[in-house]
């Protein structure tokens, strides 16, 4: 596993962990004084200071990208899934200005949730069934313009809301079923908040192998955790154990970057420059 201790060189800021504190122009002039050299912009940062500035920044600061978040959402009403289709595109158009390796798939929970305005359901069966197909439409237009799509798997307390895809063999399951031959445009975005507590999270780990490992996120859970949405822990202060996660990711060959998402009514309310001074510490110190 590689040292991450004497620097941070591979530490990624998801740019929703300083979402409150700045425009993303601002949090990318903060991760240029830190020496953070990588983040996976929000599309709603996005649009806020307009796609061709962002992309300009982003340049001018020498930024890599390790994903943008987010796609998805598949699951809709028959009324709303034109829409749900080019809004994914337009994802596409964007990660590609913005030049991201690849773009992180939020799947979608009942229709209801997903796409506001779909008929009420209750089958969460059907809604998974969406998911794959949605999957494999987006990807015809990715494949297109090279982009690849990384499946994240949430938590079971999201399937009602955001994602029905809840564990990695899930995940990997359609990655298989649409990319049998592992060509690289398909794969997950494995975040240790959501998966540390999978009993299956280590052979699972290995059957991506390097190939389907396309983003590795991290946070932390506290105990008790009071919101589930937005009380990500700081790393270090909640109770997964990153390291073993990591050099499990890491044996299997994945040497991206290390990226710090964490959404806390606790850390929004901090100064940008002392989130990203304790970002830098505690991935030096505990991931
Ligand atoms: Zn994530």
């Amino acid at each position: 596993m590689r040292d991450f201790s004497k620097d941070h060189r591979w530490l990624s800021l998801n740019t929703a962990t300083v979402r409150k504190q700045g425009d993303l122009v601002a949090i990318i002039e903060a991760c240029a004084r830190h020496g953070i050299r990588a983040i996976d912009p929000w599309r709603d940062q996005v649009a806020a200071v307009g796609l061709e500035r962002a992309a300009r920044a982003v340049r001018d600061a020498g930024l890599e990208l390790t994903g943008y978040c987010r796609g998805g959402m598949f699951t809709s009403d028959a009324a709303h899934r034109i829409e749900a289709r080019d809004d994914n595109r337009r994802a596409v158009d964007e990660a590609k200005a913005l030049g991201a390796p690849c773009i992180v798939l939020v799947v979608g929970g009942l229709p209801q949730y997903s796409r506001p305005g779909s008929a009420v359901s209750k089958d969460i069966l059907a809604a998974r069934s969406q998911v794959h197909d949605g999957i494999a439409e987006m990807m015809e237009y990715a494949d297109s313009a090279n982009m690849p799509l990384a499946i994240e798997p949430l938590h079971p307390a999201y399937a009602g809301d955001r994602a029905c895809v809840n564990t990695t063999k899930q995940a990997l399951d359609i990655c298989d079923a649409l990319d049998p031959k592992r060509s690289g445009a398909l794969g997950v975005a494995l975040d240790v908040y959501h998966i540390w507590w999978d009993p299956e999270l280590l052979p699972q780990i290995a059957r991506a192998g390097k190939d389907r490992l396309l983003a590795f996120h991290v946070c932390d859970w506290l105990v008790p955790t009071k919101d589930i949405l937005n009380d990500r822990g700081m790393m270090g202060d909640g109770v997964i154990d990153i390291k073993s996660v990591r050099s499990a990711v890491e044996a299997q060959g994945f040497a991206g970057y290390s990226e710090i998402e964490i959404f806390s009514e606790e850390w929004w309310s901090k100064p940008m420059d002392e989130v990203l001074r304790t970002c830098i510490e505690r991935h030096r110190s505990v991931v």
